[in-house]
């Protein structure tokens, strides 16, 4: 009696099929961008990847996606990582990933036809608006507010800070403070407001240390300092009723981890390649750097760290294909990967020498990208302190903290 890994023969072929695509068109399509608008190479990729059925994985396909589960979606996402056309490619890049997943959950049939479909045949794009200069990690101190005006509309006021691809975005999903009186968590809604908007003024997109690559402003759209001033939402845009924006806000952040997750696997696993290229080329004293010790231990030790990785989103889709509770799995992954990712790089830099540190590979600007995974979608330290609280409350009640440490299935 074995745990079986075998992936089901469907999961693995499109796999397969998404890691040819990669190869095949995406990695050799980043080339193009530093010549052709990102139209040009975007476009037509797009149409190449509906064209094979790869299009929106995890969306159901009653909404044209592949309707992926849990285990095949993070197969898939841990291909698409590997260029940054990946999973731009088939309509599954964040920040619009989530929002789809917000108004797809919650959304009413009017929001689904009109903000929803464009979303996912990729006419439009959408960005989340949640945190201030005043509030991030603790989401709960957001002060932009939301007045009912009438019936028909909401009227919001406030600010916004660190919205991407807010300068790029047809529409937002914002949320703001529609009960001040309420428990903590319920004092919040979600609004859908369509872009551009005279109420929402993106003041600038924040210069951060992020190396910028050929139309990254246009792929990434930056990150929005925003004004919200009198901003007018008709109340049929208010996404899973009054209360609600809270919850949903960690849902749609719960699912960010994880396929930030699954595409630091993928850049990193693309990273140490490069550095195994480079070392079983590249001698010095007369060695083949490969053929040192030293290299050797560098290249384990991130092998382990990819091994790990990748068993962590195995093991989380697993749970979420029964599922079952992922949270304190997910917040331990959200920071391991973040972390794995940034010592990988950092290593195939180290071995590339001044090439690395060059920007005539991609390693320097993945570098300085990664960076923010320890900071968005809660900071480590926010998760180690929710962590460490299920490892005490799992002792309490057990006796043993293997249920809070992986062990719940073991
Ligand atoms: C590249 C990037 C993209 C982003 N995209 C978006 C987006 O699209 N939409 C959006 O709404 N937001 C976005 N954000 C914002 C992001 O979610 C916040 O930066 C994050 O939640 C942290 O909030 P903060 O920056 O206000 O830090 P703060 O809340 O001020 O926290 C600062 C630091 O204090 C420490 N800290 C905080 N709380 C605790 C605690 N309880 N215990 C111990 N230490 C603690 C942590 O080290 C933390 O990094 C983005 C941020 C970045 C960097």
């Amino acid at each position: 009696m074995s745990i079986d890994f075998e992936i089901p023969a469907e999961a693995k072929a499109i796999r397969e099929k998404v890691r040819k695509w990669v190869h095949d068109e995406c990695i050799p399509a980043e080339k193009e961008l530093d010549t052709k608008p990102l139209a040009e190479v975007l476009g037509p990729l797009r149409k190449k990847a509906r064209a094979q059925g790869l299009w929106c994985p995890w969306v159901p396909k009653e909404y044209g996606g592949m309707g992926l589960g849990p285990l095949a979606n993070a197969l898939v996402q841990m291909e698409l990582g590997e260029s940054m056309l990946g999973a731009l490619s088939m309509n599954t890049q964040g920040p619009d990933d989530a929002s789809m997943m917000t108004i797809l959950a919650h959304g009413t049939e009017y929001q689904k036809e009109k903000f929803l479909k464009p979303l996912l045949n990729g006419d439009k794009r959408i960005c989340f608006s949640m945190t201030e200069k005043a509030a991030g990690a603790d989401a709960t101190g957001m002060q932009t507010t939301a007045v009912k005006d009438g019936n028909e509309n909401y009227v919001l006021n406030g600010e916004k800070w660190f919205s991407s691809s807010a300068s790029v975005a047809d529409m937002a999903l914002v949320m703001a403070k529609t009960d001040p009186n309420a428990p903590r968590h319920k004092q919040y809604s979600t609004f859908l407001v369509e872009l551009p908007n005279p109420g929402y003024k993106i003041k600038r997109n924040v210069a951060n240390m992020a190396l910028e690559g050929p139309h990254d402003e246009v792929i990434h759209g930056g990150h929005s300092e925003i004004e919200i001033r009198d901003l007018k939402v008709p109340a049929d845009n208010l996404v899973g009723g009054e209360g609600n924006g809270f919850a949903m806000g960690q849902h749609r952040l719960a699912y960010g981890r994880l396929r930030h997750g699954m595409h630091n696997v993928a850049k990193a696993q693309r990273a140490l390649d490069m550095a195994a290229a480079h070392v079983t080329k590249r001698s010095t004293f007369g060695t083949l750097l490969a053929d040192r010790q030293a290299v050797q231990f560098m290249l384990a030790d991130c092998a382990s760290e990819l091994y790990i990785g990748r068993l962590m989103l195995l093991h989380i889709a697993y749970k979420a294909e029964k599922g079952m509770d992922i949270r304190q799995e997910n917040s331990i992954a959200k920071i391991f990967h973040a972390h794995m990712v940034h010592k990988v790089i950092d290593t195939a830099i180290q071995l590339h020498g001044a090439l690395g540190f060059s920007q005539d590979t991609p390693l320097a600007k993945w570098y300085t990208q990664v960076r923010a995974q320890r900071l968005v979608d809660g900071p480590d330290e926010v998760h180690k302190w929710r962590i460490g609280k299920n490892v005490i409350k799992a002792f309490r009640e057990h006796g043993t903290t293997a249920s809070a440490a992986g062990g719940d299935l073991l």
